[in-house]
């Protein structure tokens, strides 16, 4: 089976202005996702791009071999540039998996793909988040028990402004009280979306054994898996296949 190439993407604002942020990820967020997943054992070929480099380190001809895009964002989604995310939208369309992690609920990308606001309600008070899995045979959820928790998070609250998602694996309890559907999948054209909570930048989220389960199985469900239309092309089919009239 080919390798599947992933790309862990973030902005890297938040590690160099908070040493809070950069004691929990010395290297950035993305390494340690990217860390993550190639302890995962799995056969990806892993590598990481940042808002700094040059087109955000996804130009045409790099986002054309991507199989499964990984985005975290949170203070600077207003940075990314429009023409990338365009790009990406596109690339989703015609088959590229697309993984959305915590805050990039409110990216450019996941609001674009969404069409709706993305809203949710939040809280950053050190509290206990559960989350329990609702769909055991869904391969994301696979060598996941029942439930995890995470010690410390910040809460996401309903109502979250999403479309119904078309596969809910995960829903959050939060020691405050509220719940979240905190793992939820989505098709958009030939390209497969799993939207994925946790993962607050002054945590050690990325570090946790489940959270690194969940984000690589994600990447292989998110894989594309051939492509059944032209995401750009509606065909004049003059000639029929049978007679007419
Ligand atoms: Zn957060």
């Amino acid at each position: 089976m080919k390798k599947l190439n992933v790309v862990v993407w973030s902005e890297y604002v938040h590690e160099k202005k908070n040493d809070q942020v950069r004691e929990v990820y010395p290297d950035g967020m993305h390494a340690a996702i990217a860390q993550g997943l190639v302890e995962s054992g799995e056969d990806f070929i892993v590598s990481t791009a940042t808002m700094q480099e040059q087109e955000h380190g996804l130009d045409e001809a790099r986002l054309q071999e991507i199989d499964v895009l990984i985005w975290w964002g949170h203070i600077a989604h207003g940075e990314v540039d429009d023409a990338v995310v365009e790009r990406v939208q596109k690339r989703v369309l015609e088959g590229m998996g697309l993984i959305v992690l915590h805050s990039g609920h409110y990216s450019k990308i996941f609001r674009r793909l969404m069409g709706t606001s993305c809203t949710l309600s939040w809280r950053v008070a050190d509290e206990k988040e559960r989350l329990w899995v609702c769909n055991p045979g869904h391969p994301i959820a696979q060598g996941i028990d029942r439930y995890f928790e995470l010690e410390k998070e910040e809460m996401y609250g309903e109502p979250f402004s999403v479309p119904e998602p078309e596969e809910q694996v995960f829903i959050s309890w939060f020691e405050g009280g509220e719940v979240f559907r905190s793992g939820n999948c989505y098709h958009r054209g030939n390209g497969k979306i799993f939207y994925f909570r946790p993962g607050h930048e002054t945590y050690p989220t990325y570090y946790d054994k489940n959270v690194k389960r969940v984000i690589a199985n994600a990447v292989r469900w998110a894989a594309p898996q051939g492509s059944w239309a032209d995401p750009h092309y509606c065909e004049n089919r003059k000639e029929p296949i049978e007679p007419i009239g």
